[in-house]
């Protein structure tokens, strides 16, 4: 039995658990994968306020330690069901069973998926999310870039640097992210833009990709591209299937709350990306970890009788 269940590593989660403890409560975090999430394979973290040009690795690792040197226990481990008892929760994972008086949800979101034939059989021989950890398998070869934020206009950058030639596709003729993104990209000479554009298909030679079918969206002409390389980069869809039924989603599936972490489960609180917002960043998932480790505590300490 812990005081506190948190579920979820990144930067929200480690906040809320380092929070928690730091008011003397027992605190066990989980993560299914490596703790930091997101953020671990940023080669460049500019805009955290006091830790300019860090790395997302190093952030993440000085975050864990952080936590850890405050008594936070982390089970890596994934929680599989959660489900309300009496006032608390009880959560199932890899590692077995347990309760706690309150819970914090800070599970992120993951990479949306293009949804074409073949693109799970190629993850790894050819299609990636991450140009970050893929990239250098495709040095010297022509790869594509699919999207149009700031996480696709940076692939697309970091790519160039390490590939023949980038291609960026992107469905509508100007970008969401950053104009300083598209700007030093007009500059690389080995990247084209292939704008009002997606992709449909996915040729594959031997188990791996070879190329990919072009759609210009406004005339419809549909045509070969030869790449080895396919990175998708189309945006984050919340991590929050474990919890619809628990507690309210909105319609993209991010757990309702607002700025006070409260969901519609009294003592399930929601922080980070997972949650209703408009601004999903560290600065927000550490300030929401911090609203919402607070916010558990008063619960708890109601709920034990202790104030
Ligand atoms: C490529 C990239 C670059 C970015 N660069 C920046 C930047 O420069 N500056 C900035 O401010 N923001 C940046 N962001 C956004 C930032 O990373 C996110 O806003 C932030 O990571 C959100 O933190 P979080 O803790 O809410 O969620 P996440 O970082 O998504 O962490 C959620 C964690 O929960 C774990 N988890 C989920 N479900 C379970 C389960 N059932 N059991 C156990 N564990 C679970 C996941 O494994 C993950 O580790 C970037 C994002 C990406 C993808």
């Amino acid at each position: 039995m812990a005081d506190i269940i948190v579920i979820g590593g990144g930067t929200a989660g480690l906040t809320a658990a380092l929070y928690a403890r730091r008011a003397g409560k027992s605190v066990t975090l989980f993560e299914k994968e490596s703790t930091g999430g997101q953020i671990v394979y940023s080669p460049r973290i500019e805009n955290y306020p006091g830790l300019p040009g860090i790395s997302g690795a190093d952030y993440a690792a000085a975050l864990t330690e952080q936590a850890e040197h405050f008594g936070v226990h982390i089970e890596y481990a994934e929680v599989t069901s959660v489900r309300r008892t009496g006032t608390g929760v009880t959560v199932e994972s890899d590692a077995g069973t347990l309760s706690a008086d309150a819970l914090i949800i800070a599970s992120g979101t993951a990479h949306r998926k293009l949804g074409v034939d073949l693109e799970d059989d190629l993850v790894g021989c050819g299609v990636s999310y991450c140009a970050v950890c893929d990239g250098a398998f495709y040095a010297d070869a022509d790869v594509a870039v699919l999207g149009g934020g700031s996480t696709a206009l940076t692939d697309a950058l970091f790519l160039s640097g390490v590939c023949r030639k980038v291609t960026l596709i992107h469905r509508r003729d100007t970008f969401r992210g950053e104009d300083a993104l598209v700007e030093r990209l007009r500059e690389k000479e080995n990247v084209e833009f292939l704008l009002s554009s997606t992709v449909t298909g996915l040729m594959e030679q031997n188990g791996t990709l070879c190329g990919v079918t072009v759609r210009n969206l406004a005339s419809g002409e549909e045509y070969p591209l030869p790449v080895e390389g396919l990175f998708i980069a189309i945006g984050q869809i919340p991590q929050t299937d474990l919890f619809r039924g628990i507690v309210e989603t909105d319609a993209s599936g991010y757990i309702r709350a607002g700025e006070d972490c409260v969901t519609s489960l009294p003592g399930v609180f929601a922080a980070g990306d997972c949650r209703t917002k408009t601004v999903r960043q560290l600065t927000t998932a550490a300030g929401d970890g911090a609203v919402a480790a607070l916010a558990a505590c008063s619960y708890v300490d109601r709920v034990k009788g202790t104030n």
